[in-house]
């Protein structure tokens, strides 16, 4: 039963609604509030350390999923996930991937056990039309995902898939193809992008690590006008990343990191909302600003 089906019951049979039992009511609200329209996260990952250190951002992280009611499921863009087409992992059981080299054997041993969602990856599938939509069994959660989405529900209790960044693509194609699956946001589903608005890996300071927000010249520009452009919802500046100049370039050194923000931001319906958290950048060459997206 939908929202209007019962309000409609609700109206003209108060008796039909005194006959109904605790647990059929309960259901029916339990279903109403999965149709209120999920809000969008972009969340910085940064190191794959922050899955399990204490620190700022991951109370951060803790914080936010504390306004948000608890999802069905999360469809994650992960930059971690790369693919010559477009894919959603479809498999029960997603593995936990550790695809970063040379940190603490601890963070190895890192498990998370989400399930996936093989229907949620047939709808998504469905949906896109952009494309054709390979459903993945091989993949399962990348670090871009589980380091993040650990801190918002430790208890891995909420089912998660990954749709792919076709690698071949523009911003503006990644942009337009977010906007083919917004329904999910109905359906009690949070998409969540993962990357890092400014992400140069190669430029990182790493004497200046523990020096609390950080930043090159550069990356406080970059930063800096990447937040105005989506706090003024100038998308357009942003999908023409390659326009901006030097700050950007150096920013964007490969758009990996970048594209799930763009994903994000295409998926953003006019009326709604932005909120930044953990808005600091961390050893000169990378920001955590984290964005989250909702009804004003
Ligand atoms: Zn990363």
């Amino acid at each position: 039963m939908n929202r209007k089906d019962f309000l409609k019951l609700l109206a003209l049979s108060p008796l039909a609604i005194a006959s109904m039992k605790l647990n059929e009511l309960s259901l029916i609200a339990q279903e109403m509030s999965l149709t209120e329209k999920m809000p969008l996260l972009f969340l910085g990952h940064g190191s794959p350390m922050n899955a399990i250190e204490e620190n700022e951002f991951v109370t951060g992280f803790r914080n936010i999923a504390k306004t948000i009611q608890k999802p069905k499921a999360i469809l994650c863009i992960s930059a971690h996930w790369e693919t010559n087409g477009t894919y959603v992992t479809a498999m029960d059981n997603p593995r936990t991937i550790h695809d970063f080299g040379g940190f603490p054997k601890e963070l190895y041993q890192v498990q998370y056990a989400a399930s996936g969602d093989p229907t949620l990856a047939k709808d998504t599938q469905s949906l896109i039309s952009k494309t054709e939509v390979g459903l993945d069994d091989k993949w399962g959660l990348d670090h871009g995902a589980w380091s993040v989405i650990k801190h918002l529900y430790p208890k891995a209790d909420v089912p998660v898939i990954q749709l792919s960044m076709d690698r071949t693509q523009s911003a503006q194609y990644h942009y337009e193809l977010a906007k083919e699956i917004s329904s999910l946001r109905d359906k009690g589903i949070l998409i969540i992008g993962s990357g890092n608005m400014v992400h140069n890996l190669r430029l990182v300071a790493w004497n200046r690590m523990n020096d609390d927000d950080y930043a090159y010249d550069w990356a406080k520009e970059a930063g800096q006008k990447m937040k105005d452009f989506i706090l003024d919802g100038d998308h357009k500046r942003l999908i023409n990343y390659r326009n901006e100049g030097k700050a950007f370039d150096l920013a964007i050194p490969t758009p990996e990191h970048y594209l799930p923000l763009i994903y994000i931001l295409g998926l953003k319906e006019a009326k709604e909302q932005v909120q930044l958290f953990n808005d600091k950048a961390v050893a000169g060459s990378l920001t955590m600003t984290s964005v989250k997206i909702d009804k004003a």
